[in-house]
């Protein structure tokens, strides 16, 4: 066990000498785990070999899935990733922001970080503790998300304290994370969506001046074959208690959880509007997400309202699915992820599910 030691930090104006304290455990080889606007993240310092392993090791992540690449500005990019001239521009433009980039990688950067491959992932993070941890440090911040792999990821200090506290040297901890979800990941060769996030597809529409590619893995419904993106493997934020995806009429779901007679067995998780009206109608237990326009809310609120699915000893849980626009894209492929594609629009589809999990 580590003496963990937990910092807290102003989110939105850090305070120096505490950053100055954490960048030392980066510089020193140690282990940092830190908020960033999109979620927490495991940091080591990404020059550092040794360090980065020790990453693999405490999240139990498969060696064959490379990490993200922090930087502060771009010359810190420019040193380990070669940034094709062609988006120079549009990228000096949208950074700082939730969006990693993947771009062949220069010797500089150790094999073990991008898995072997000859790209990198890399991205220049918005939150203000993040960049400062960053600029302190001195050297590009190698983090994946702050959870032990294939657990939804911690959007909040209390979450990964829950996860690590013992296993790494230092904490930030600065409430909670802007977005929730994690960055959105685009290749450079060709401009392909390879993880959605809170960068979204219009977003990169409008920067790039064209239409990202896009298909099912992306979009949550199939894995990828290769693992040149291993965060694309199918169950990845999945809870231990079996999650189901409701894909039909919102209205109609009371009618069928009543036909199952399973209201006491199930908690669902989706918007305030749909917990309240199911919960009245069945007596279900729910876990609320926030208001149905507010799909911000809904995603900030995602990775822990499906990790309480575990505390809540039932059977099953349900999940309501949103719409696909704007962040809602991102949405739904964790929500896919985490459902193991296993979505139902009436009882037949659900009762089959349910039997084979020995319900
Ligand atoms: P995490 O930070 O845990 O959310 O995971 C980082 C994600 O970035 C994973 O999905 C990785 O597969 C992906 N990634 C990192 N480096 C590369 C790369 N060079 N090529 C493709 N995907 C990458
Ligand atoms: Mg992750």
């Amino acid at each position: 066990m580590k003496d963990t030691k937990v910092i807290k930090i102003d989110p939105i104006k850090p305070e120096e000498d505490r950053v100055r304290e954490a960048a030392k455990y980066i510089k020193d080889g140690k282990l940092v785990i830190f908020p960033t606007e999109t979620i927490y993240g495991i940091g080591a310092n990404a020059l550092d070999e040794n360090a980065c392993k020790e990453i693999f090791r405490i999240k139990g992540r498969p060696s064959e899935n490379p990490l993200i690449v922090h930087v502060s500005s771009l010359a810190m990019a420019q040193e380990i990733a070669e940034i094709p001239g062609e988006y120079m521009n549009v990228i000096k433009r949208i950074w700082p922001s939730p969006i990693t980039f993947i771009v062949k990688a220069k010797d500089k950067i150790p094999k073990r970080v991008v898995a072997g491959l000859e790209t990198v992932a890399i991205r220049m993070p918005a939150h203000p503790v993040a960049l400062e941890l960053i600029k302190k440090s001195g050297v590009p911040i190698a983090a994946p998300s702050a959870n032990p792999s294939g657990k939804p990821s911690a959007t909040n200090a209390t979450l990964a304290i829950k996860y690590f506290k013992g296993k790494v040297d230092c904490i930030i901890d600065s409430g909670s994370s802007f977005f929730g979800l994690e960055s959105t990941i685009l290749t450079l060769d060709k401009l392909k969506i390879l993880r959605p996030g809170p960068f979204t597809r219009e977003e990169i529409e409008i920067a790039f001046g064209q239409k990202p590619f896009v298909d099912d893995v992306a979009r949550g419904k199939a894995s990828a074959k290769k693992s040149i993106s291993p965060g694309t493997k199918f169950k990845h934020y999945a809870p231990d208690t079996p999650l189901f995806l409701y894909n039909g009429d919102a209205k109609k779901l009371a009618g069928i959880i009543d036909d199952l007679g399973a209201a006491t067995s199930l908690v669902f998780i989706g918007s305030k509007e749909s917990c309240k009206g199911l919960a009245k109608a069945t007596g279900c237990s729910t876990i609320e997400l926030g208001p149905k326009a507010n799909l911000y809310e809904i995603a900030r609120n995602l990775f822990n309202g499906i990790s309480l699915l575990d505390s809540m000893k039932v059977d099953f849980g349900i999940i309501e699915s949103f719409d696909e626009r704007g962040i809602g894209f991102a949405i739904m492929n964790r929500i896919r992820k985490a459902s193991s594609g296993k979505s139902f629009g009436n009882l037949g589809q659900l009762s089959k599910y349910l039997e084979k999990e020995g319900y």
